[in-house]
């Protein structure tokens, strides 16, 4: 074994890990010269313009090991389709079999344990892994009390989904019964193979959670992603401290997330708005879960577009404006960051003198720079004073790779204006 300069050992690729128990070949994705950079900085992905030569035809989703041109192991990954060639999900050369993806899940759980929430009376719901975060590349799983929800987006985590939801479980200590799996429609997108969403264990697909001590009635099955929006936990925790007497505003308002926490911290009135029919149903029955009740806490199915544009000048003093992702690729960005600017011009136009905006993107291709420069044109574009009171992100549950920084895809702004 040879020590290069980056002091990690080099494997000639013929050369075995143990002769006695020889490990698995698996395909092998050689590295052009020079491009091995940003994986000796642990990046976890390979891109297909970065790859000489590709060994043993692996499919989507199969395991390669990845080399550098002069032969030494960098890292193991899922074979992708496209130009993101490699997703990296381990730089130790091993086997990946079944005792690999359990001790991955045990140390996801290891880290929510330590932040608490693995068993916390006050809070019953939390993201168990996250992407790159956890270095499990396109998979999230999301625990609700005693129900937890995997979604794959790659034939290779899809894969492995039974020896998951078979680690929540035994690692849970019977807490969890039910894991469903909801990768159909991530799968079809990503790779375009036809699976079906269904239960791994148990059949529980809906029930209620509590998130710091409010209550919320969660579907994972008809429910919009995992069947509730985890990262937006500690903004929520925020906005309670804004809301006291205000009107407030709870656009793409989903399942009233926000709404539950600026009622009960004394808002005067709070209209959940968004486009989907089923997510205003579930906002009015998780406002009514909470004790609150129409008129003053009215739940309303409307595009937003067309919300903001006719509610009247000075209606509210509170707005939260959470849309979905509007950027999906780095080719959609500089039209998302026109709709990010044109709804928010429209809030700071008509919010009340005083009032507070909060204002969110989670479009992972849409860095914070960026976002707050959309957000800086659109006070132009209202002819506002704005004071920037508050950066915000995604909460501990929701962690960032040092390595891979896009994992900060949930960026937001707490803005005063005058
Ligand atoms: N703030 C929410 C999560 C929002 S997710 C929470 O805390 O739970 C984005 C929401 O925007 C989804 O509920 C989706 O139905 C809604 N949406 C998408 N397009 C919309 C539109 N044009 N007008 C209003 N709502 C829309």
């Amino acid at each position: 074994m040879l020590f290069p300069l980056d002091n990690r050992p080099v494997i000639l690729f013929t050369t075995f890990v143990n002769m006695n128990n020889p490990m698995k070949k698996y395909p092998q994705v050689i590295l052009k010269p020079g491009k091995e950079g940003p994986v000796l900085r642990f990046h976890p992905w390979i891109f297909s313009g970065a790859i000489q030569e590709i060994t043993g035809k692996p499919a989507e989703g199969d395991i390669v090991e990845c080399f550098s041109s002069k032969g030494s192991y960098l890292a193991t990954g899922h074979c992708m389709t496209g130009s993101l060639a490699v997703k990296l999900f381990t730089f130790k050369r091993q086997e990946i079999g079944k005792d690999f993806w359990i001790a991955k899940i045990s140390e996801a759980w290891r880290v929510r344990k330590s932040l608490g929430l693995t068993d916390n009376s006050n809070t019953t719901a939390f993201r168990l892994v996250h992407y790159e975060g956890d270095n499990m590349p396109r998979l999230i799983v999301d625990v609700y009390g005693s129900m937890a929800v995997l979604q794959a987006h790659t034939s290779g985590m899809h894969d492995v989904r039974e020896i998951i939801a078979g680690a929540i479980i035994s690692l849970s200590e019977g807490k969890i019964t039910s894991v469903y799996d909801k990768s159909a429609e991530s799968i079809r997108k990503m790779t375009g193979r036809i699976v079906e969403d269904g239960f791994l264990a148990g059949d529980v697909g809906e029930c209620e959670v509590l998130e710091n001590g409010n209550r919320f009635h969660v579907n994972a099955v008809t429910g919009q992603k995992t069947g509730f929006f985890l990262d937006q936990r500690d903004n929520r925790d925020l906005l309670a401290r804004y809301s006291q007497g205000r009107t407030v505003l709870n656009m793409f308002g989903y399942t009233g997330g926000f709404s539950v926490y600026a009622a009960k911290a004394g808002a005067k009135v709070v209209h959940t708005v968004d486009s989907s029919a089923p997510a205003i149903t579930i906002a009015a029955e998780n406002m009514k879960l909470n004790g609150f009740d129409a008129p003053h806490y009215e739940c309303i199915t409307a595009d937003a577009r067309k919300y903001l544009d006719t509610m009247e000048q000075d209606q509210y003093d509170l707005i939260i404006l959470d849309p979905p992702a509007y950027a999906k690729n780095v080719a959609s960005r500089i039209q998302a960051l026109k709709g990010y600017r044109s709804i928010n011009a429209v809030a700071l136009a008509k919010i009340k003198s005083g009032g507070i905006l909060f204002t969110f993107s989670c479009s992972q291709v849409v860095d914070r720079q960026m976002f707050t420069s959309a957000i800086t044109a659109a006070a132009v574009d209202a002819g506002r004073q704005v004071r920037i009171i508050q950066h915000l992100s995604q909460p501990a549950d929701h962690p960032v790779n040092i390595f891979h920084q896009e994992g900060e895809y949930l960026k937001g702004l707490v803005l005063m204006v005058e």
